[in-house]
Parts: C-alpha cells; structure tokens; sequence
C-alpha cells in the first residue's frame, strides 16, 4: 500500500489514455496512467486497423506498443493498477485507489477507461472474433465487400449499422430477438426501405461456425416462438446488443446519458471540477481511435490550463 503524489492521474491505457499521457508528459507536469490490463485497450482486439491517418494498414497490437513507447518518452508512465475508485476529496483534489491498497494524490484526473461492447455469450463468438465477427461496422464494413453480413440487435445502434452496412455488403440479415424493433421510426422505416436488407425478427443465434480457414461462413438460428432451428449463410456478423461504458469507478455524483456515458464540456470536463473524460467513454457520436486520440488531446491540454488556474487562484488567496 504506497501512497503517490502526483499532478495528474490518467485512468486506462487505451488510445484515449496513452494519448492524454504523453500531452501531460509534455506539458511538464508529473503524470501517472494506470492501466489494469496491457497498454492499448480495445487496440488489443482489432486485428487490422485502416482509418488510422498516416498508417494504411497497422496490426491493432503495432499500433499499442507504438502509443505506449510514445507516451512514455514524453513521460506517460504507464503503471500496472486496478482502478477501483475515483473520488474527489472536500479540498476540490482527487485521490484514485486502485484494488492492491496503492492510491495516487492529484489535482486533476483524467478518466479514459473505455468500454465493452456487450457480447452474445454463444460458441463460436470469442473465437472467430476478427475473422467475421465484429463489433464495429465503420471498423470494419470494408473488409466485407460484395459479401452476406448478419447484424444482430434491435436498438437504433443494430438499425443504423445495419443500413451503413448495405453499402459494402451484397446482402445484409438483421436478426432480433423480439417481434419488432426498439429502435426509433425513423431509422426502422430506413431499415424496411432498403431493399439489401432482409429482416429476421423472433429470432437468436446460437452458434456461430467458421469455414476450414477458420473465417465465419454460417449461424444456426433459432425462431424463440416455434423452437425451429435453421442455418444461414453469411460471411461476417456484427453484433450491436450494447455497450457498457466503465465509469463504475467514478465515486461521486457525476452527470451522464441514459446508457451511462460520461457528459462534458467542450474541453471534456465532466459536471465535477478537474475530472475529464476522453474517448469511448465520453458521449460522442462517433467510438474511433481518431476520437479517442482528439478527445485525449483536448483533455490533457484543458486540464494542464485547470491546474495552472487553480495554482494561481489558491497562491493568490
Ligand atoms: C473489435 C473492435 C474493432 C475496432 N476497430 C477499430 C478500427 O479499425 N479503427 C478505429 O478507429 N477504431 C476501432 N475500434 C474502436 C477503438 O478501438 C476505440 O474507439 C478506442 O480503442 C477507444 O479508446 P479508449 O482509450 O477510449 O478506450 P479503450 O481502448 O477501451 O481503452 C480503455 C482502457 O482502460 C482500461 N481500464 C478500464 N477500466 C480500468 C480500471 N478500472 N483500472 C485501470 N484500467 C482500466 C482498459 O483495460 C483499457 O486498456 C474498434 C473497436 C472494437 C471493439
């Protein structure tokens, strides 16, 4: 249990956080990210990213280590800790514990802990993952050109990526669970006017299967109402059942959207003094490292200013 003072902490070592880390590091200021797993989040689970600017074709773990060698040599250090609280201290200052008794003292916390999309739990997801199924149609729509694509989900996320999905795919199967759709008007009546997209309601998948090189080539189905079973051919499945943003840290009151993202300012500062959020774990319209990294940006370099500012008030009084 050791207790560490310093001028900022950064939660997660995603792009978000590796990114905020090494603006911090530059600024001069001493600047801690803690990470519970290894540095690069969701990186970690992307096989091939294409729309990273300057970089036509990275492997999602290059793409990690290059952020992290980044933010270390401007001086991110990246420590292996489970965050488990964040809280905000009667002085306006933060202390962030981790679960192994070890706390970090700061003047400003910058919350990047990121999110996970909710999984179907059904065999053949976690292993076929990036070799057809997908959690992330702007990701990767593209590598399905010409090809069957199955979206599962009924919400607005399932309705709107599967529309977006009918400009690489051949032919796009929304599946739901239910009898008709969460999503609003608007974007069902979007879904039921294109003719690429076919619906397929009282329906759940149960297993995904793969072909001999181990890419995804068919689902068996399962109608909930009749128990019929069924097979469909498909080349990639997008799953779109939610998304679960990790801000159970957060020990104060601090205001978020109805799913539970982070709300902030246009500087990324949440509703509480001196804590920021960046990336997938803000309100956005958009989850990209192209915004995570922005979003990070614009975080470390508001709460450098927050800091000054607030040295200067407390000096003066
Ligand atoms: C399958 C998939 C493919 C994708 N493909 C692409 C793509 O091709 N192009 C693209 O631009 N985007 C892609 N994305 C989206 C992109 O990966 C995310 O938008 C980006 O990683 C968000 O960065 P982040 O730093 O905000 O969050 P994350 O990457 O989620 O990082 C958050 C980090 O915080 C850590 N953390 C969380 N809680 C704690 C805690 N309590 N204590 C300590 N550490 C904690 C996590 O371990 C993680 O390392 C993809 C996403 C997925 C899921």
């Amino acid at each position: 249990m050791a207790q560490h003072e310093v001028d900022i902490v950064v939660v997660g070592a995603g792009p978000a956080g590796m990114t905020a880390g090494l603006y911090a590091g530059r600024s001069m200021l001493n600047t801690v990210i803690l990470e519970r797993g290894a540095p690069g989040g969701e990186l970690l689970n992307t096989e091939m990213i294409e729309d990273y600017p300057g970089f036509e074709h990275v492997e999602g773990w290059d793409l990690a280590q290059k952020f992290a060698a980044h933010a270390a040599k401007f001086g991110g250090n990246i420590i292996n800790a489970n965050v488990d609280r964040v809280k905000r201290l009667p002085d306006g200052t933060f202390e962030t514990s981790a679960d192994n008794g070890d706390a970090w003292h700061s003047e400003a916390v910058i919350v990047t802990a990121g999110g996970t999309p909710i999984k179907l739990g059904i065999p053949g997801e976690a292993e076929y993952a990036g070799k057809g199924v997908s959690y992330c149609a702007v990701c990767d729509g593209a590598f399905f050109k010409g090809q069957v694509i199955a979206v599962v989900g009924g919400g607005d996320a399932a309705c709107e990526e599967a529309d977006y999905l009918t400009r690489f795919g051949s032919k796009v199967y929304l599946i739901h669970r239910r009898d008709e759709f969460r999503a609003s008007k608007i974007v069902q009546q979007r879904v039921f006017a294109n003719p690429k997209i076919e619906v397929i309601f009282d329906t759940v998948v149960d297993e995904i299967h793969a072909d001999a090189k181990g890419l995804v080539d068919h689902l068996s189905l399962r109608n909930v109402k009749t128990g019929a079973t069924s097979t469909l051919a498909t080349n990639g499945i997008f799953v779109f059942i939610g998304f679960k943003p990790n801000t159970g840290i957060i020990a104060d009151h601090v205001d978020h959207d109805a799913s539970g993202y982070l709300i902030t300012d246009w500087n990324m500062q949440t509703s509480i003094p001196g804590l920021f959020a960046a990336g997938d774990v803000r309100v956005q319209l958009t989850r990209q490292v192209t915004t995570a990294v922005g979003d990070a940006t614009t975080a470390a370099v508001a709460a450098e200013k927050y800091l000054t500012a607030r040295r200067k008030d407390r000096a003066n009084t």
